[in-house]
């Protein structure tokens, strides 16, 4: 069963969360498995795809944002789009569109930062939108500042919370055909308040709350991909910090925890076809008898004849703006 663990260093302003994808990551792996359009992620997509999950994952839970936290990856290599949605209730999907094979053993830059002009875009899109209001959406090359291309995705992430949150963030993730699993541990913002457990963080925190976090960091930077796909929650955390005071939540999982569900719905895929126009939609069905539409995210296929799309375009009031392809 997929699960999220929260848990804090008592005392100190050091928070973390582990967490292990299992039913939520095969799922997703299947449904792709048996789109016959696409075929099955070969291994350095899912292998990031998985760490993209695992990771949208914490940082929906790190943030409590009531809106849908939206991960991509704009590549320009083989792989021209990574997605991973992940929405306040930590129901998830996710895929990938790949204009070229990616043969065993690419690596991420080969994959999606060929020529250096690579992006990942991290959106919240809040659930309630007033018109006009634009999603927040910070945007990071993938490569160091000093030009060197990152290896790990994790380290993109890294560099982007460094520049957004300016807290000092450890993320570890690793993903196979059966996990996607990631460690987050960050240093938070107090300054002589409480801590989420209620035990106050002392006033002079500024001054060794620094060389605390780095210790805990070093820690969890020795967690190997291999340990953490293959270990259970409790053997990671008390591995790690068994010399650390560790505080813990009880674990998000079941339908609390991180499982996969696509958003797509007939009505939603009627107002694209609507965006599109009467003239376009009108040829689609000229030239195929039909317009299809399958799902990215989940394989589900919507199927309008030519009277469905007639009645696409019967009522007047078509107001509704075209839903985003992306974001459907
Ligand atoms: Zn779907």
């Amino acid at each position: 069963m997929s699960e999220l663990h929260k848990f804090l260093f008592d005392g100190l302003p050091v928070r973390g969360m582990l967490v292990r994808l299992t039913g939520a990551w095969t799922e997703m792996l299947a449904r792709r498995a048996g789109n016959t359009a696409t075929g099955p992620y070969p291994e350095p997509v899912r292998a990031l795809l998985g760490e993209m999950a695992a990771a949208a994952v914490l940082m929906q839970s790190n943030i409590k944002f009531n809106g849908a936290l939206v991960m991509q990856v704009f590549g320009d290599g083989p792989v021209k789009l990574a997605v991973v949605e992940v929405q306040p209730d930590l129901s998830l999907r996710a895929t990938a569109t790949l204009h070229a094979a990616v043969p065993d053993g690419t690596s991420l830059s080969q994959m999606v930062n060929a020529a250096g002009a690579g992006r990942c875009a991290i959106t919240l899109d809040p659930k309630d939108r007033r018109p006009g209001q634009q999603p927040y959406q910070g945007v990071v090359p993938l490569q160091a500042l000093e030009g060197q291309p990152f290896e790990q995705f994790s380290d993109v992430l890294q560099h982007y919370m460094r520049q957004s949150e300016q807290l000092d963030t450890v993320l570890v993730l690793a993903a196979d055909d059966r996990v996607a699993a990631g460690l987050l541990i960050q240093r938070m913002p107090v300054q002589g308040q409480a801590n989420l457990a209620g035990t106050a963080v002392p006033d002079d925190a500024q001054d060794g709350s620094g060389e605390d976090f780095n210790r805990i960091a070093h820690l969890a930077r020795s967690l190997t991909r291999a340990e953490l796909l293959t270990l259970d929650a409790d053997t990671i955390l008390r591995r790690l910090f068994w010399e650390e005071k560790l505080v813990r939540f009880a674990p998000l999982q079941g339908a609390e925890g991180p499982h996969f569900a696509c958003t797509c719905s007939r009505e939603r895929v009627a107002r694209m076809l609507q965006g599109l126009g009467r003239a376009e939609a009108e040829g689609i069905v000229a030239e195929q008898g039909r317009i299809e539409v399958g799902c990215d995210f989940c394989g589900q296929q919507y199927r309008f004849d030519a009277v469905d799309a007639a009645g696409l375009f019967a009522s007047a009031a078509v107001d509704q703006p075209p839903a985003s392809s992306a974001l459907q």
